[in-house]
């Protein structure tokens, strides 16, 4: 039987952020009953809580969010599971053959604090570079960020400058690893540098 897993988290005033990206703030401008219908304002940064990183989040004149390929965001995924490391290297990937990966380390167990942690685990550089020879579409990670704390730059442009979309901020603590299908579904957002997604496992 199918069945369908969210693997997204709730964005909600107060929830860890990226240090440096804007916190979402959401506040009611319309209440019922005084108002005819209940309608908020939220302001947030791009890359709050479950979101995709185009290449232009870090190379310049990269292509924006609005213009990721669709099977990027939806297709066959493979769920790895790495609970013991603090790094994602290329010998934890050699053996995976999959045009989407998604990275299920000690980090999902992060989100139970709601205070952001700068100890999560990260790809690393050599890992990146074999996921650009292995020429896949999208490598996920399960915290906000798919490098490290200090100078996780350098692994955001391997892959984006590959062409390779990043998901940051999975919530992947009640997957199994195995095959799936990924839905993960960006805003739209004109020419955005990155933008909050809702993501879900199919499971067949
Ligand atoms: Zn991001």
């Amino acid at each position: 039987m199918m069945k369908i897993h969210d693997v997204s988290v709730s964005i909600y005033n107060g929830m860890p952020v990226f240090p440096g990206d804007p916190p979402p703030d959401i506040r009611r401008v319309v209440s019922m009953p005084a108002g005819a219908f209940n309608v908020s304002l939220m302001r947030t940064g791009t890359h709050v809580g479950t979101h995709v990183d185009p290449p232009v989040h870090f190379i310049e004149g990269g292509y924006t969010v609005d213009r990721i390929p669709l099977d990027h965001l939806y297709g066959p995924a493979c769920v790895i599971e790495l609970p013991d490391v603090d790094s994602v290297t290329a010998d934890c990937l050699k053996g995976v053959d999959a045009d989407i990966i998604l990275l299920k380390t000690k980090n999902s167990a992060l989100w139970e604090s709601g205070e952001f942690r700068k100890d999560y685990a990260y790809l690393d550089e050599g890992a990146a570079l074999l996921l650009v020879e292995k020429k896949i579409k999208t490598i996920g990670i399960d915290y906000l960020s798919i490098g490290r704390f200090d100078g996780g730059d350098a692994v955001h442009k391997i892959l984006l400058g590959a062409g390779i979309t990043v998901i940051e901020g999975l919530d992947l603590r009640k997957i199994r690893p195995g095959r799936y299908t990924l839905a993960c579904l960006p805003l739209k957002i004109k020419d955005g540098d990155g933008a909050p997604a809702r993501a879900f496992l199919i499971e067949e």
